[in-house]
């Protein structure tokens, strides 16, 4: 008898009960030989070695995985099923080193690498947003993906602190570098806030990424700016990358770099929906800081755009299977 890769339904076991797994989704350990029957495995990076600011997103994947127990399987508006569709299943944590940002860099790669050889999308869990580095490397090994990143922040500074690389404001700068992230195809949306300076607009605008900032969201509208985006990237692989942060903080206060004037929840699922029809290689959902969380509705708006990503991430995979 072959495995359900369906969630638990709360019909069967309320969804307040039982071990949270991400969707209530099987756990399955990467190298179990029905991973290959997996099409999309959450895995969690437990990780903010990279936060300069605010820490606690190592508690993210806990969070995440407990408030998703919450979350029904049809989509409200297209009827979808993501479930049904395809396979997915929760592969669990990377065993990361929270003292050592480059061994943890290391070990993330290094699942991510098993998870794409077993034919697997990845959507994570973060974790700050220097674990979309260690994940793009795995998955961008082929050539450069474009990227949708929904963000109140570039994330393209060169360096923190005399020189120090590796930080959740520089992922995607040392993504472009080694060649995982071609720039012309990276669309940012949302971003605002003060800044330490102007280097890494500067370095977006200078390698031709588009860049969306908040107040030409809310002039042009999510669909106008997505339907743009769609172009920019076109039907080549992407990544998407969602900081929670994007939302504002009167949303998702529970994050680690806050930035008021953001878009609602409600304009975060539009974004979302915005990615249908689009290859989308990856997902990650990140930034969410449980201890700045103290009602726990972060972590809720956090899993329900989860749902949202997986959507469109999986009539990619069913597109790519037909
Ligand atoms: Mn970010
Ligand atoms: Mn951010």
């Amino acid at each position: 008898m072959s495995r359900s890769f369906l969630p638990i339904s709360g019909f069967e076991l309320p969804r307040f009960a039982g071990v949270p797994t991400f969707m209530r989704l099987p756990h399955l350990e990467l190298g179990e030989p029905d991973i290959s029957e997996v099409s999309i495995g959450f895995v969690g990076v437990p990780w903010d070695g990279g936060t300069t600011n605010r820490p606690g997103a190592r508690h993210g994947p806990r969070a995440l995985r407990d408030a998703s127990t919450m979350i029904r399987q049809v989509h409200p508006v297209s009827g979808l099923n993501p479930f049904e569709a395809v396979n997915c299943a929760d592969l669990g944590d990377v065993a990361v080193n929270p003292a050592d940002v480059m061994d943890t860099l290391q070990r993330v790669t290094s699942v991510y690498q098993k998870v794409i050889a077993a034919g697997v999308r990845p959507f994570t869990a973060g974790g700050d947003h220097l674990v979309s580095l260690p994940v793009l490397r795995a998955v961008a090994k082929d050539k450069p993906l474009g990227m949708i990143h929904f963000d109140a922040h570039t994330d393209f500074y060169n360096s923190y602190f005399g020189g120090y690389k590796y930080t959740h404001g520089t992922p995607f700068r040392r993504a472009v570098e080694e060649g995982l992230l071609d720039p012309k195809k990276v669309v940012q949306i949302g971003i605002r806030g003060t800044g330490y300076d102007t280097e890494d607009i500067d370095f977006a605008l200078a390698n031709g990424v588009r860049l969306v900032r908040i107040e030409e969201l809310f002039k042009r509208g999510v669909e106008d700016v997505m339907a743009e985006a769609r172009d920019i990237v076109g039907q080549d692989a992407i990544y998407v990358s969602f900081d929670i942060d994007g939302i504002d903080p009167s949303f998702a206060p529970g994050t680690g770099t806050p930035e008021i004037g953001g878009f609602n929840t409600f304009e975060a699922q539009q974004l979302c929906r915005g990615l249908s029809g689009l290859n989308i290689a990856a997902c990650d959902l990140v930034e969410v800081s449980p201890p700045f969380d103290p009602s726990g509705m972060t972590a809720w708006v956090g899993v329900s755009i989860m749902f949202e990503l997986l959507c469109p991430l999986a009539e990619s995979v069913a597109a790519s299977n037909s």
